[in-house]
């Protein structure tokens, strides 16, 4: 369903901001109101908080659902989204949307892409999922070239010195990864880097990861980077590290790649300068219909502020039902029609592939 390559821009009826749990159940709202969605989130993966911030833990509160983890609702809620083929585009950030003098919306992301779209679905949560990022200016010429927050699972490596900064359990799965690639494809030395001696992982990995120092196949360095060492000339590259230790001295470490992993965080981001009106950092909407002050952008989940709203999972999958309801009539006037219900309507279950025509 990923489609990251498309010609910008991309023209749809729907742009739904977040794939999280509430943004993901819209779509399929959307979806049986016959409008397919596009979906953009700056993760690389749907899921949102939950697959987040407690994907392995238990939620009890979900109706129908006595208990299931953060990861398994938000695969749940892709096979349940599945029939209606939304088009996800992961590593976007939305960095602005604008209104033309028709009326449609040109939407953008950091990244490039640009969609012309007719209404717009803001499921944003508590924000964007951004990495950490490591607070040394002398870095950022080098990001995205050697210097990477968001690395590709399939990145390039090969007889290349790689600096994998930070302690948890996704920087230690990079480590291992990287050690045990074949030697045709081997970097040349593998450092993790982090600023305590204790690493947050679990057993089963920080065995594997004794197991390789043991080898002399990665090393670990205590400490924090204080510089980065460049190549000479007009077109400078980062060619290594320097690096303070806590017990005050420091080195140097050679690097031709710097790879972070340090965590994410939630950022409101660029959402506040979309000329929205807010109370309290969040959207305020018409909780009929979930519509924004803007006519055509709506705004459901954490991110929406009304009286008594809950940032609750429950709440926000009822905002999704109301804000679909709210964009057929604003899209589709004329397809207006009595309720119907999945358990009955032969149309309904046509759209979800359970039956065959009527
Ligand atoms: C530790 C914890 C435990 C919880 N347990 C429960 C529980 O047991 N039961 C319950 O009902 N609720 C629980 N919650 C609350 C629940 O997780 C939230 O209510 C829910 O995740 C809200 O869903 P959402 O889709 O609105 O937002 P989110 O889950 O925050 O997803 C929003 C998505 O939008 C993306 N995004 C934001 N801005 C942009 C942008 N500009 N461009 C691109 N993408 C963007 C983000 O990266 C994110 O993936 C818990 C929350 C926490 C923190």
């Amino acid at each position: 369903m990923q489609t990251d390559e498309l010609a910008s821009p991309v023209e749809t009826d729907a742009l739904v901001i977040g794939a999280g749990p509430v943004g993901l159940y819209l779509v399929f709202q959307l979806g049986l109101q016959g409008i397919r969605a596009h979906v953009l989130d700056t993760l690389r993966h749907a899921g949102g908080q939950p697959v987040e911030l407690y994907g392995d833990k238990p939620i009890y509160d979900i109706p129908g659902l006595p208990a299931c983890t953060g990861q398994e609702l938000a695969d749940r809620l892709l096979q349940q989204v599945a029939p209606f083929q939304p088009a996800f585009h992961f590593g976007q950030l939305v960095a602005a949307i604008e209104r033309l003098a028709d009326n449609w919306f040109v939407v953008s992301t950091d990244k490039g892409l640009t969609f012309r779209t007719r209404s717009v679905f803001i499921a944003a949560g508590v924000g964007a999922f951004l990495p950490k990022k490591l607070a040394l200016a002398e870095l950022a010429p080098f990001e995205d070239t050697q210097v990477l927050y968001h690395p590709p699972e399939a990145l390039d490596v090969t007889g290349q010195h790689i600096v994998i900064a930070g302690g948890d359990q996704a920087a230690l799965e990079w480590a291992i990864q990287l050690a045990e690639r074949p030697a045709a494809r081997a970097a040349r030395s593998i450092t993790l880097l982090h600023r305590r001696d204790v690493l947050q992982v679990d057993e089963h990995t920080l065995a594997r990861w004794h197991e390789l120092l043991r080898e002399g196949l990665v090393s670990f360095v205590v400490g924090q980077i204080k510089g980065v060492l460049q190549s000479d000339g007009p077109h400078r590259t980062m060619t290594g590290l320097h690096i303070s230790h806590p017990d005050g001295t420091e080195s140097n470490c050679v690097a031709d790649r710097l790879v972070v992993l340090q965590g994410i965080s939630p950022k409101l981001g660029p959402l506040s300068n979309w000329g929205l009106a807010m109370s309290r950092k969040q959207l305020t909407v018409d909780t009929s219909t979930f519509a924004t002050s803007q006519p055509g952008i709506f705004a459901i989940g954490d991110i929406v502020h009304y009286p008594g709203k809950k940032k609750l999972l429950a709440c926000g999958f009822h905002e999704g039902v109301l804000a679909a309801f709210g964009a057929a009539e604003f899209l589709h006037p004329e397809r207006t029609g009595p309720l119907e219900y999945t358990s009955s309507s032969q149309r309904l279950q046509q759209l979800l592939g359970v039956s065959g025509p009527a």
